[in-house]
């Protein structure tokens, strides 16, 4: 069994994070370390998919769900448009195993990819 994650603590309540939405699939709060002026993770609330490659192969739909999730929140918070970010793998830049995507928005230069 796979180490528990900081996302999963986040859901579990048992760390605290900005929450921006939840519904009973996807919870999406802000990054502790932000890269752009907006700078949201969206986190399928199931720590089953370590990668968006895996979720997109595993749960399609879900995948689906946070683009529609990432898109109301950058036009919540933002002007509407953003950038999704999916590091994928350690070379990669990824450090959490637990498959998220971040949601970037604002004055967006070449290090705000996350
Ligand atoms: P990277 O750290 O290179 O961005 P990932 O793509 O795996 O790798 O992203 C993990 C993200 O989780 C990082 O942007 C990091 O700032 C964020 N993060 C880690 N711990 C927390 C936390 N407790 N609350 C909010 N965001 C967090």
């Amino acid at each position: 069994m796979a180490e528990t994650t900081v996302f999963e603590k986040i859901v579990a309540r048992e760390i605290p994070a900005e929450i921006v939405l939840e519904n009973d699939r996807i919870i999406a709060f802000t990054d502790i370390n932000p890269k752009a002026p907006m700078h949201v993770l969206v986190v399928p609330k199931s720590a089953q998919y370590r990668d968006v490659v895996e979720l997109a192969a595993g749960d399609p739909g879900l995948l689906a769900e946070m683009v529609q999730a990432a898109q109301a929140i950058a036009r919540e918070r933002a002007e509407g448009d953003f950038r999704l970010v999916f590091n994928t793998g350690e070379l990669a830049g990824q450090t959490v195993f637990h498959a998220h995507a971040h949601v970037l928005a604002g004055a967006l230069g070449e290090d705000s990819l996350a």
